[in-house]
């Protein structure tokens, strides 16, 4: 690491890290920013880029995410590898402790550490990830024009996800675990009326199917349950079936990263941060510590885009920038 106190230190270097570091460097805050478990975040994961603002033609997610580090550096960011593993203190400077070794302080602390899409841990997904596996319908999508797309998962982001992929996909079946789906009734009535849409149920996915070398999907090989519960019989007992398909869409859920503040920042049921609200204009970035701010997929539950992260990370950046203005005392000993 490079020195022990910094003003503003990043944890996380998706989207919202990136941007936030582009603002608080610009603001001459000499932002440090750890780039965590996964750097670049979800768009790293993205093929390509369609829907941000600026880029006619589009543009890989992993080039975006270069693009924004290389700018946050020109204007004084620094990147280190590293994992926040925990954040103490109670105001500001926050003494943060990374991969469990290293102890830093910071008057100023973004958390934008993101969350993870769960995955089903099967045969074939890890190997076909962003090359016919996704776990971003909106990002994606657009890939599947009049290819039969299938969705797995029974809540409100998997119908979501299947009815935003209808207005591509010739067909989009739902794979779900269980009889009875867990999303809302108003999503579960456009999902089953939709004529684009199908339910494999009782359906639980066992492998991924496809060509690792040309990076394409052909199926998904599921186990079905009549009964909805899991078989206890030996897997070379079971019935099992290959649903023909050109891209799988995860919709079981995120994991937020926010194990290293539990108990120290206030978080939802899920773990999502709680941001305060009532506060119109800065509800979305501040949490329950004062200079302890958070953007992104680690905040937001329903939006997990690119520019609306982005958005988020400025806003954090900003009103970073002006905590650390209005407590000289506490900029004077970086
Ligand atoms: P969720 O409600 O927890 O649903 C996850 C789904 O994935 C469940 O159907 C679950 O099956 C299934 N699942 C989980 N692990 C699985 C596994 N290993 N294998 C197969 N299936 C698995 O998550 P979510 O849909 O992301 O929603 C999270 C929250 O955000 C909810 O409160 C939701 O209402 C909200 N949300 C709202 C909107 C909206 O209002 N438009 C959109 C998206 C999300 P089981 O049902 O069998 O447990």
């Amino acid at each position: 690491m490079s020195h022990q106190h910094h003003a503003v230190i990043i944890a996380g270097s998706g989207c919202a890290g990136h941007t936030a570091a582009i603002y608080a460097a610009r603001a001459d805050l000499k932002p440090l920013v750890l780039e965590g478990n996964e750097p670049g975040g979800q768009l790293s994961l993205t093929s390509d880029v369609e829907n941000f603002p600026g880029f006619p033609e589009g543009i890989g997610g992993f080039e975006m995410i270069e693009g924004m580090k290389k700018q946050a550096e020109r204007f004084g960011a620094t990147y280190e590898w590293g994992v926040v593993t925990k954040l103490e203190g109670t105001e500001p400077p926050y003494t943060l402790t990374v991969d469990d070794e290293t102890k830093l302080t910071c008057d100023a602390f973004i958390i934008a550490t993101g969350a993870r899409a769960r995955r089903l841990n099967v045969p074939g997904e890890q190997e076909l990830f962003g090359r016919g596996v996704s776990s971003c319908a909106t990002c994606d999508g657009a890939f599947y024009k009049d290819q039969i797309v299938t969705v797995v998962g029974g809540g409100d982001s998997a119908l979501e996800e299947a009815l935003f992929l209808t207005r591509f996909a010739s067909k989009v079946i739902l794979i779900h675990r269980r009889s009875e789906l867990r999303a809302s009734q108003i999503m579960r009535t456009r999902a089953l009326e939709h004529p684009k849409i199908e339910v494999a149920w009782n359906s639980e996915v066992l492998r991924v199917i496809g060509d690792q070398e040309k990076g394409t999907v052909s199926g998904v090989e599921v186990i079905t349950h009549p009964d909805g519960a899991p078989s206890q019989k030996p897997e070379s007992e079971v019935e099992k079936h290959v649903i023909p398909c050109n891209g799988m869409f995860l919709g079981i859920g995120h994991i937020p990263n926010t194990e290293f503040i539990k108990g120290v920042i206030d978080l939802n049921e899920e773990g999502y941060i709680v941001t305060i609200k009532g506060d119109v204009v800065t509800q979305d970035v501040k949490t329950n510590l004062p200079a302890v701010f958070a953007a992104g997929d680690v905040v937001d539950t329903r939006y997990r885009q690119a520019i609306t992260a982005a958005g988020m990370g400025c806003k954090a950046a900003m009103e970073a920038e002006e905590y650390l203005a209005s407590h000289p005392q506490l900029v004077s000993k970086s």
